[in-house]
């Protein structure tokens, strides 16, 4: 069986090759399930809007099904309700089924374990705490990842990656040698030569630049503030991009424009980025032409919310994903408040793809700000859509909120940073919210990464509600 699929892949590979499958976990280039999704995903994102909508309402009729015969938690809602599986015909009905928040499963996870699905079957997963609410769940163990990785590699397709392409890795990973001043190692498994994000500085960066070009990478996957990182350091010493580089792929973080900027110019090739979370219910990523997100249809339903509680339909209006994932039987997702913020656009994109697509994604709730006067303003408002001469005198920032109205910033500065840099950060931020913060600042020598090495912009230790919901 095996061969065969190694046949069916689009790819040359070596026969017997051991380490063929790059980047991507090498247990998935054996998983029957991996190469089903794979291949189906290569015609159906092609598919017109009418046959993608009719495969997701299938879809939607047998994870309904199951979840009435099956899931505890869902039984007991579509009782209180009313409902039937039956009664959803379309995407209308399909809004009656109440929403599925992060308390609930915090509360309810054992009703939520479909009880056809023996513990040998179960995966547990836990989500960080950047909503304030922390959580553990299930998927479907080996299918689940499976199936996520043949999504991932689909989408990483469209910028030119393939498998067994070597990659450098700068997500958060702690090398063991580093210690020793060896602050990289190499895993031929997947071909991924792995940097530890904690030992950037200007004495070792050299270090990390030389390694980078012997290893020749086709690809680095790297968390947008690590790479920025890299990146700063090679604008002041002058340093050229490394010529064998496709793309860069930057994920889990949310990705600013500036960035981007400073990233494509940097290192002189595309940068790829998606939107995608560990409770994988929903997933988008950019294409060849486009940096909007492209919202999977074969991945579940992804709703926009707006504060009325209705479908978003104007452009440029901000909603809440909401979303139902089709990709783990084991612990559903129904209507999941993903408490992410995102803004769609009705612009069909030359792609050619009849996807859903997202303008952007505003990140949490957690990364919104609230003013004296309660609004809340999302960092683009706030920072992005500005320009700021002062940021090239900065190493990095950090915003801080703690009470309403009040805002901290944080700053590790260069050596050609002065008073007025400060000046101009305060009254363009001032500018911004028309005054509805005070703002004091606060210089430190290094800004702390969370547990998982991720760099935060905003720790928002208000509790943001969005809406009446
Ligand atoms: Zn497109």
């Amino acid at each position: 069986m095996l061969r065969s699929f190694v046949n069916s892949l689009p790819y040359p590979i070596k026969q017997g090759a051991k380490y063929i499958y790059g980047a991507i976990p090498p247990q998935f280039g054996y998983s029957k399930v991996f190469w089903d999704t794979y291949n189906f995903l290569q015609e159906s994102q092609w598919w017109s809007k009418e046959k993608l909508e009719e495969y997701q309402m299938q879809q939607l009729e047998k994870l309904l099904n199951h979840a009435y015969n099956n899931v505890p938690y869902y039984k007991k809602i579509f009782d209180e309700t009313g409902l039937k599986p039956k009664d959803i015909q379309d995407f209308d009905d399909f809004k009656k089924i109440p929403y599925l928040t992060k308390e609930i499963i915090r509360d309810n996870l054992e009703d939520l374990i479909a009880r056809n699905y023996p513990s040998s079957k179960l995966q547990y997963c836990t989500t960080g705490g950047s909503t304030g609410i922390p959580m553990g769940f299930y998927v479907e163990k080996n299918i689940t990842s499976a199936k996520e990785w043949a999504f991932m590699l689909t989408q990483w397709n469209r910028v030119g990656f393939r498998m067994g392409d070597r990659c450098v890795v700068l997500r958060g990973d702690v090398v063991r040698s580093a210690n020793k001043g060896k602050f990289w190692e190499y895993n031929p498994a997947n071909k991924n030569l792995i940097l530890s994000s904690y030992h950037m500085t200007d004495e070792t960066l050299s270090g990390y630049i030389a390694k980078i070009r012997k290893f020749r990478p086709d690809f680095i996957q790297a968390y947008p503030s690590a790479i920025t990182i890299l990146a700063k350091f090679m604008r002041k010493n002058n340093i050229k991009p490394f010529s064998c580089l496709k793309a860069l792929l930057c994920g889990s973080e949310n990705l600013y424009p500036w960035q981007r900027e400073l990233l494509e110019e940097t290192f002189q090739c595309r940068v790829y980025s998606w939107y995608g979370h560990t409770e994988q219910v929903v997933l988008a990523g950019e294409c060849e032409k486009n940096t909007y997100y492209h919202v999977f249809p074969e991945y579940g339903i992804a709703e926009i919310i707006g504060k009325d509680d209705k479908t978003v339909t104007q452009e440029n209006e901000l909603g809440e994903i909401v979303a139902t994932g089709f990709n783990n039987f084991a612990c559903p997702f129904i209507r999941y408040r993903t408490m992410d913020l995102a803004i769609p656009t009705n612009a069909k994109c030359e792609c050619g793809r009849n996807y859903t697509l997202l303008k952007r994604v505003e990140g949490r709730l957690q990364e919104l700000i609230v003013t004296k006067d309660k609004r809340l303003i999302t960092l683009t408002a706030l920072i992005f859509a500005q320009h700021f001469e002062a940021f090239s005198k900065i190493k990095e920032m950090q915003l801080v909120q703690e009470k309403e109205g009040q805002l901290i910033v944080k700053i590790v500065r260069t050596s050609q940073y002065s008073a007025n840099d400060e000046k101009e950060i305060l009254y363009k931020m001032q500018r911004a919210v028309s005054d509805g913060l005070d703002i004091s600042f606060s210089y430190i020598s290094h800004i702390p990464r969370t547990k998982s090495g991720k760099y935060k912009f905003l720790i928002q230790k208000l509790s943001i509600e969005f809406g009446d919901r």
